[in-house]
């Protein structure tokens, strides 16, 4: 689907045509994001919310424009969308924002599937804080234990955050369910966005979670741009985590008041460009659909599974029925490292190691693992090739 959208599919690798496995660590970006960041910075780019000058008129409006863009395509309101670097930095803000209300004895209750991202900032928190880190359950499939994440959450609960979609497992959390029922228990509830809104609808208003954290560079836009959708009226209620331009309304030597939300969390010049990158990411998916896109990656997908079911000795990590985007798996007998140099070398880009989330990884008995993920440019032919090439590194190696 539209892979002659994507500039880096014209260059080989080693000799061979590139096949992109790696998009749930990174994807690639179409020519109109390219286009629309150059265009920017060659035409009218200027800091933001400053200059009483023409091009700092336009880049101003070009960035609260992207901020619409954002507000649109998850469902929620501008004011509830705050630019960040990324999700890492998204999910940090609110550690160091929301967080920094808890006190000692208040519990924070995550998946055991989670990102290092919204994980660690947490461990900083409870380190410093005294709040306590409890872990739902993940079952040998690679769902959430139902069961489990209900006897942990408690009225000692003060937050919820869950993953959308597991990086490792490929599986989707029920994070409309998980929401509901930590609101019931007056929990609020982050939700780290990374994988799931890349191949599935979302909308804020349905799901009804607090925090949303996502970044653009899984989205097919730029690096350095994020976003977190927090809802204002909290927010505002809030002191700020990072201090500087931008985000005061007064400032003496002795004390500062500060701007509402957004502004109030976006300190110093944001990332103008990326922003503007990540709007027409975001666009350029709207135009074809996510439903089309979901409908593309399950012909993909499902032939992902198939083939490599075929293969000898491939042992998946959780439930290969349920994997959506990606499959993290093994070759027993092989070591995951050997045989992804010998796909890098026929062209082929897959991720090994613990994908940034070593307990979950651990939890299935093993310290590595090969992933294999998919974007919308991925192909049925994709999927031939890399299996060819894994049957081909096995020989090599055998
Ligand atoms: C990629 C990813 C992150 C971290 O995103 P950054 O862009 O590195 O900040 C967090 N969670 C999940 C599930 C991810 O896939």
């Amino acid at each position: 689907m539209n892979k002659k959208d994507f500039p880096i599919f014209n260059e080989k690798i080693y000799g061979n045509p590139l096949i992109f496995l790696d998009s749930a660590a990174s994807a690639q970006k179409p020519e109109t994001v390219l286009a629309a960041m150059e265009k920017m910075a060659r035409t009218y780019y200027a800091n933001v919310h400053r200059g009483a000058y023409y091009l700092s008129e336009m880049s101003t409006i070009a960035y609260e424009d992207a901020r619409k863009t954002v507000a649109r395509f998850i469902g929620a309101r501008e004011k509830d969308v705050i630019f960040v670097r990324g999700a890492t930095e998204g999910m940090n803000l609110v550690a160091q924002t929301y967080g920094r209300t808890l006190l000692p004895g208040d519990e924070i209750l995550l998946s055991e599937a989670e990102h290092h991202s919204n994980l660690v900032p947490w461990q900083l928190l409870a380190a410093e804080k005294g709040v306590l880190l409890r872990f739902a359950r993940v079952t040998d499939d690679g769902l959430l234990d139902m069961d489990d994440f209900k006897s942990k959450l408690s009225s000692k609960t003060k937050l919820v955050g869950m993953t959308h979609m597991s990086n490792v497992l490929g599986t989707l959390f029920p994070i409309k369910e998980v929401t509901r029922l930590a609101h019931e228990s007056g929990a609020l509830v982050l939700i780290d966005g990374c994988q799931g809104i890349v191949h599935e609808k979302v909308d804020m208003r349905d799901i009804g979670c607090d925090f949303y954290a996502s970044s653009g560079h899984k989205l097919y836009g730029p690096t350095g741009i994020g976003f977190l959708y927090a809802k204002a009226e909290l927010m505002n209620t809030l002191s700020p985590w990072q201090g500087g331009g931008d985000m005061v309304k007064t400032v003496t030597f002795e004390k500062s008041t500060f701007a509402e939300t957004p502004a109030r969390f976006e300190a110093g010049t944001p990332a103008i460009v990326e922003a503007v990158g990540l709007a027409a990411a975001l666009r350029y998916l709207e135009g074809l659909t996510l439903n089309a896109i979901e409908t593309h990656e399950e012909t993909v997908m499902n032939a992902l599974k198939d083939e490599l079911w075929s293969v000898q000795g491939v042992k998946p990590l959780g439930n290969m029925a349920l994997k959506k985007s990606l499959i993290s798996f093994n070759i027993e007998g092989f070591h995951p490292q050997d045989i992804a140099m010998l796909l890098d070398k026929q062209g082929i880009a897959v991720r090994v190691g613990h994908h940034c989330a070593e307990p979950v990884t651990e939890k299935y008995g093993v310290s590595s693992s090969i992933r294999a993920s998919i974007g919308l440019y991925n192909d049925l032919e994709d999927v031939a090739a890399f299996i060819k090439a894994l049957e081909k590194a096995k020989a090599i190696l055998a």
